[in-house]
């Protein structure tokens, strides 16, 4: 069974020194993952990873789908992707696209909870597509191939969703810019991505309590998060792309921690869930230490 959280990434043949916000080649060290620097630009403070990863990344499923795969994107996202339906989709009708929909999880979701809605997911991981049709009987609805050949007339869609998407594109730039023109006037792009000063403050607590496995261990999984989003980096690269500034929500955890499930684990993700969110609605929308991001990006 292949552990979620040791996904071998396809290897880049050359480090990367140049930052995927501003282009420029000047940086720090923020920390050092499997021996693979994690930069952090000293123009504009964007953190990002010095492994090399294609534009068009699909190797995240190249070893199969298993049970443990299934656990994670099934059961343990129910939650958030429910809480998501229930509070930030607008009316019993609507079209939504979900873009690196993976084993088609939220797309069945989708399915289930707003029937009214046409939804349709794109993934650029054969292996997966294939999951989403035979498992999830998502034939219809799951496409192979990149939402940049897909014919979408502009103007036309309601919601596009990214869930864990953003991190892995080295240049994510023009795949925004391609949403932003599909969005009907009043429509919105839901991003959800890992929050950087959790996960380095987390990393380096990790570190702290046991150096013993610091070889072995994937902290901030350099080969596969090129770009590690702060709410600051990402307000720079919506407004780049032809947004406004996003706003921010705390929504429900992913019920796993490092790929696994366990009752203790689990219950401690929703009391920090329950600490982070009051914590953000008391600050006024300023405090936000939740793991992740959850960000509604609307156009300028
Ligand atoms: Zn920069």
């Amino acid at each position: 069974m292949t552990d979620v959280t040791d996904r071998p990434a396809a290897p880049g043949p050359t480090a990367n020194t140049t930052c995927y916000l501003c282009g420029s080649d000047q940086a720090d060290v923020a920390f050092v993952d499997q021996g693979i620097a994690l930069r952090r630009c000293t123009s504009c403070r964007h953190v990002y990873s010095s492994w090399s990863q294609p534009d068009d990344y699909d190797g995240y499923w190249d070893q199969g789908v298993s049970a443990a795969d299934i656990d994670f994107w099934d059961d343990a996202h129910r939650a958030v992707f429910d809480q998501f339906v229930d509070h930030h989709l607008p009316g019993p009708s609507g079209r939504l696209v979900d873009i690196g929909c993976g084993l088609g999880y939220f797309v069945a979701t989708m399915e289930r909870r707003k029937p009214g809605w046409q939804v349709d997911g794109y993934e650029l991981a054969p292996g997966a597509v294939t999951f989403a049709h035979e498992a999830n009987g998502l034939t219809q609805q799951v496409h192979l191939g990149r939402i940049e050949d897909s014919g979408i007339e502009p103007g036309s869609v309601d919601v596009v969703t990214l869930w864990d998407v953003i991190e892995h594109l080295p240049r994510p730039q023009p795949l925004l810019e391609h949403l932003r023109t599909l969005l009907r006037p009043d429509g919105f792009v839901f991003v959800q991505t890992p929050s950087w000063p959790f996960q380095i403050t987390r990393a380096r607590l990790l570190r702290l309590l046991d150096r013993s496995r610091d070889d072995q261990r994937n902290h901030l999984y350099a080969k596969d998060h090129v770009n590690q989003f702060s709410r600051a980096s990402l307000d720079r690269l919506a407004l780049d792309c032809g947004f406004a500034r996003p706003t921010y929500d705390v929504l429900k955890p992913v019920l796993a921690v490092d790929g696994a499930r366990g009752a203790v684990a689990v219950q401690a993700k929703l009391a920090l869930y329950r600490a982070t969110r009051a914590t953000w609605a008391l600050s006024g929308h300023r405090i936000m230490a939740n793991p992740t991001l959850f960000a509604t990006l609307r156009p300028a």
